[in-house]
């Protein structure tokens, strides 16, 4: 038997049963090893019956006092009761349908272990033991997803065998210095499937953990060092030509913008190519750092693409960044699928969207590639983002041995704690902007529940009046749009709906538009831009304003249904507003149905600050929320989770141990990432 055996050589599986298990993704040994069981029994700490309340499903210690077999009338069901005690002498009835064998197995005074679920009896008024399976050992057994026909019950007689070959079948593909204390994998998969105690199942869970995080960083950092393989164009950086261009600005940077500046700059000096993530909160100043980088390629007589996720923020980029470097000779480009005013061969900037990465798009000098609000591109795209491009501008220059290749600096304003960046996006070097421009306003920020809707739309109206505009945020497109699987999703508000009531009813004296993905490009640029020019006062939208969207006289923005948002969500919408001289307003509409919504929306109220909401958000409600999760492979995390902070550095440190030290000179893990990207789907 070895890890590539099938399952129909194994006892007991007939070609049904193969059948069976495929359902399950489970075709091999290996897939029998490595499918970790979803939950476990646990007959090894058992409850006291006095703790047990009505439809708790539990496992309790206790003594047989009496069995009694009851027939039904019409004697198609047979029930078995009896009467059991712990040893606090507290008592409970247990009940068996259909089970007349136990009879013979029940006898009184023996002890065991019973699991089931807790009822009650009116007649008896006591409370009752629907027993599922009972235990004489102290057994902790493995629960697995199941599927008609595979129960955990059988999976465990199929793992047994296995797992007592096991010296034989597998062995451990980390080395032993990158180990340490943590367990070995051989005893690691005996306990993950049988664990002896508590304990062992936590530290074989903690071993896989491990695994998982080491992993994804040693393929981040792998793709990273083929990266920097090839050559890109060194810069000269003439500080002169920056102190220029700060100067002509009509504010001062923050502390913070210089340093991460400077990480940028030195990094295009060099002939390595830059792979920069430049993360900072909405508003803190990311696009004149960019700028100064593109002002250094331009100097250097290099052209620099710079690509945002929407048209709208295209152009929105070109109207802002054109003044701000024409001003020190650099001339700016557009070029989108709607508007292509750029000289691909001369600008030392083109502004685009994906358009520009089109094969029959070229430039001839190309240095450098920005990627604004990067997660909105999957880390796929990230990675061959540069491809195209390349293949296009530089078949000639291509030298012998070493690609060159333009350097990249992402830019993203979703707020992630630094190691778990480290962990979505692995492969880039982090520079964080952690200090807002001063004299910021802080955005007025409330709760509002259903009653106080109407004061809410008052007071819009007021502010409306003073010439002011409001965004109005709902989670759906329309409503009755299915997104939960949920045959009536009432209490999501749509876009349509809202902007129906508010035209029609609340609002009949102002102009209001909507958006919402499903437009055309060209629609949605239409809306934005009326917005822009105040033709609008009022935008119903959703969620893809969340991005970098600038129209400085609006002041409230109201969000519907808020709790259906993340708070690193929320926190961009509200970043929307706020942006000119005006006092501005947050609305989070919400009955607070649960204490953690409550508890989250609570958070929005006092804290301005992004990454704290991100790790609050985090702590909530899992990792399931973080943007740019999806696209990193980390959303399919078994064993780990992406609030251990410290794990996850360790396993980036060991990672990264490795990939300096070569991993070709370990050839069991080289296999091991293989398999394991193929099972993640990563490329
Ligand atoms: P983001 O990081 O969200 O992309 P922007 O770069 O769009 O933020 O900057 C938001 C606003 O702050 C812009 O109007 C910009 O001109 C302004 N700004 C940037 N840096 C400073 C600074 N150091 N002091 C004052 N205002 C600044
Ligand atoms: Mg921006």
């Amino acid at each position: 038997m070895n890890l590539e055996t099938k399952v129909q050589l194994l006892t007991g599986v007939g070609p049904k049963t193969v059948q069976k298990l495929e359902r399950l993704g489970i075709n091999s040994v290996r897939d029998l090893l490595f499918n970790w069981p979803r939950t476990w029994q646990d007959f090894s700490s058992p409850r006291d019956i006095s703790s047990l309340r009505i439809n708790d499903e539990a496992i309790i210690k206790a003594k047989i006092k009496s069995v009694k077999e009851i027939r039904t009338r019409n004697r198609w069901m047979s029930i078995i009761e009896a009467n059991l005690v712990d040893d606090k002498n507290y008592e409970i009835k247990a009940i068996w349908f259909n089970q007349t064998f136990l009879k013979s197995v029940l006898r009184v005074d023996d002890e065991w272990l019973f699991l089931g679920k807790i009822g009650w009896d009116f007649k008896a008024k006591q409370k009752t033991l629907a027993v599922s399976q009972m235990e004489k050992e102290a057994v902790i057994l493995p629960v697995y997803s199941e599927t008609p026909g595979i129960t955990s019950k059988f999976l465990r007689k199929l793992i047994k065998p296995i797992l007592s070959e096991i010296d034989a079948i597998i062995d451990d593909y980390l080395p032993d210095e990158i180990r340490g204390f943590l367990l070995d994998l051989r005893t690691t998969l005996k306990y993950i499937h049988f664990p002896n105690s508590n304990e062992s199942l936590a530290k074989a869970k903690n071993r896989l953990a491990f695994d998982e995080l080491f992993l994804i960083a040693l393929r981040f950092l792998t793709i990273k060092k083929e990266l920097q393989q090839n050559v890109a164009p060194p810069m000269q950086i003439d500080e002169k030509v920056l102190q220029n261009f700060t100067k002509k600005l009509p504010f001062k940077l923050t502390d913070a913008q210089r340093k991460v500046a400077w990480e940028i700059i030195q990094d295009l000096a060099k002939n390595v190519p830059m792979n920069r993530l430049l993360e900072g909160d909405v508003g803190s100043g990311k696009t004149v750092v960019a700028a100064m980088a593109v002002l250094v390629a331009a100097k250097n007589n290099l052209q620099t693409v710079w690509l945002a996720p929407t048209e709208i923020l295209a152009n929105q980029h070109y109207q802002n960044i054109k003044p701000l470097i024409h001003l020190v000779g650099v001339s700016t480009g557009l070029y989108t699928s709607a508007n292509k005013i750029a000289d691909t061969q001369k600008d030392d900037l083109i502004i685009g969207t994906h358009a520009v990465l089109q094969k029959n798009v070229s430039f001839p000098n190309l240095g450098l590639i920005i990627i604004d609000e990067q997660h909105r591109f999957g880390v796929k795209q990230r990675a061959h983002l540069r491809k195209p491009i390349l293949t296009s501008t530089f078949r000639q220059a291509v030298s012998m041995e070493k690609v060159t290749i333009p350097h990249l600096l992402s830019m993203t304003a979703t707020p992630i704690p630094r190691t778990l960046a480290l962990a979505l996006y692995g492969d880039l070097d982090l520079s964080i902007i952690d200090q807002m421009p001063a004299g910021r306003q802080t955005i007025i920020t409330k709760i509002i529940n259903e009653k106080n809707r109407q004061k809410t739309y008052d007071f819009i109206r007021s502010e409306i009046k003073n010439g002011r505009q409001a965004f109005v945020i709902c989670p759906l497109i329309e409503t009755g749009e299915v997104t939960t699987g949920k045959l009536f999703d009432t209490d999501r508000k749509s876009v349509m709906e809202e902007y129906k009531k508010l035209s029609e009813q609340i609002f009949p004296e102002f102009k209001i538009g909507f958006l919402h993905g499903k437009m055309k490009s060209k629609e949605k640029e239409a809306v934005m831009n009326s917005f822009h020019e105040r033709e609008l006062s009022i935008l119903v939208s959703t969620a893809v304003v969340e991005v970098g969207i600038d129209v400085p006289n609006a002041t409230v923005m109201m969000i519907e249904s808020a709790d259906r948002f993340g708070l690193a969500q929320l926190h961009q919408f509200r970043g929307r507003v706020g942006r000119g001289k005006h006092q501005s307003y947050c609305f989070l509409l919400s009955d607070l149905r649960s204490e953690k919504s409550a508890q989250r929306l609570k958070a929005m109220e006092d804290c301005f600050d992004g990454f704290k909401l991100a790790q609050i958000d985090l702590e909530l409600r899992g990792s399931g929320e973080v943007v740019g999760l999806k696209q990193s492979g980390l959303d399919n995390l078994k064993m780990a989770s992406l609030s251990d902070t410290i794990l996850i550095g360790e396993a980036r440190a060991a990672a990264q141990k490795i990939v300096e030290d070569g991993i070709e000179k370990y050839p069991l893990l080289c296999a091991k990432l293989k398999e394991f990207e193929i099972e993640k789907h990563l490329e």
